[in-house]
């Protein structure tokens, strides 16, 4: 079996290449092929030997991550992508455009087996993890695609990071590299569900990425309604990890809150999450649930939602509402890959 040579971080890739007999600096200008030239084929890599190029060639591949379908809204310039992974494969992958730059929202995994209630990637369950090579290749694909720079990545697609957590933190590592995109740290965001030891974990390896933490309920109660991971670890819990992922890191933590009408909008839901947020340096993002076909979850009117935000405001609390983008292409959470598997299984 070939070794994916686009999942070595810049070290590991310096010790395959001496493995090879070769000199070290070669293994810098591999690396710079493959993660700021964007090279798919050892063919592109001009500047190295024909011999080195066939050695690549036996023991290593680039996995192919190819574009399928791309979707573009008109009314803000998100665009969707759905790409094809060497397994045959899909994940889906967006592009938005914001003021401050180009924000790229990656899958950690194909599917997921976390089973919140509202979201469409997880209803047929886990296919499989992503690699760090097939995460950096959704990035990689859109920049080559679109000719733009990417300079925010955000983990928030389908899959939860903390259920693949080395292949999550490689692709960390080969983002961030000052050899490759070097995207800098503090441009990265990772969303998770509260998986508590892959928090601590992370806590501990002291990068200055954001944590997103989905809170969605504001006690264990109302969690477990949403998200069956709450059934798994407290309320309580969750929250210490995060705090210590501020201690360790100094880095805010962002709690993400989907409004659900009927559900976890009320003002009184208001005033408990208030309580738990009250004391923490954080910011709070409220994402009106986006309706997913295969459930009735509804958003709360727009007036709902505002009070809600407003009551959060008035009591100190670092709160914005975030803007839908895209509402126009299949835009919920995993749609684009759902309709694709859907239609491809019949
Ligand atoms: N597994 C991780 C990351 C992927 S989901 C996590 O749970 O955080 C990214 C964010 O989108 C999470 O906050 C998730 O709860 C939210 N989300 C999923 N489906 C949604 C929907 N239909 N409407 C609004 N937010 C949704």
């Amino acid at each position: 079996m070939k070794k994916d040579i686009r999942a070595y971080t810049y070290e590991q890739l310096q010790e395959e290449i001496e493995k090879l007999g070769e000199k070290k600096f070669r293994a810098k200008q591999i690396y710079e092929w493959l993660h700021v030239k964007l090279a798919d084929h050892f063919s592109e890599m001009t500047n190295l030997s024909k011999v080195l190029r066939e050695k690549l060639e036996e023991q290593f591949e680039i996995l192919p991550v190819e574009m399928l379908e791309r979707q573009v809204s008109k009314i803000d310039g998100t665009n969707k992508f759905l790409f094809q992974l060497h397994d045959g494969n899909v994940v889906e992958s967006v592009l938005m455009r914001y003021k401050h730059g180009n924000s790229v929202c990656i899958s950690s995994q194909v599917g997921c087996r976390m089973g919140c209630r509202f979201c469409a990637s997880t209803i047929g369950g886990l296919e499989r993890n992503l690699s760090a090579s097939e995460m950096v290749g959704q990035i990689y694909q859109i920049q080559k695609i679109t000719q733009e720079r990417v300079s925010n990545v955000v983990v928030m697609g389908t899959g939860e990071p903390m259920d693949n957590y080395e292949n999550f933190l490689t692709f960390i590592r080969i983002l961030t590299d000052e050899h490759g995109l070097n995207i800098s740290q503090r441009n990265v965001t990772v969303s998770t569900c509260g998986i508590v030891p892959g928090i601590q974990k992370l806590a501990q390896e002291h990068l200055q990425i954001t944590l997103a933490l989905s809170l969605h309920g504001s006690n264990q109660e109302k969690r477990k309604q949403l998200m069956p991971v709450a059934n798994k670890y407290e309320l309580s819990e969750v929250l210490k990890a995060c705090d210590e992922y501020f201690r360790q890191t100094g880095r805010r933590v962002t709690f993400e809150y989907s409004l659900v009408h009927g559900v976890n909008d009320t003002l009184e839901d208001a005033e408990e999450l208030i309580q738990i947020l009250k004391p923490r340096n954080c910011h709070l993002n409220l994402i009106p649930v986006n309706p997913i076909k295969e459930r009735d979850f509804q958003q709360p009117s727009r007036k709902n939602a505002q009070n809600f935000k407003n009551k959060l405001e008035k009591s100190g609390i670092n709160v914005t509402i975030r803007r839908e983008m895209g509402a126009d292409i299949d835009g919920a959470c995993g749609q684009l890959r759902r309709r694709y598997v859907k239609t491809n299984k019949k």
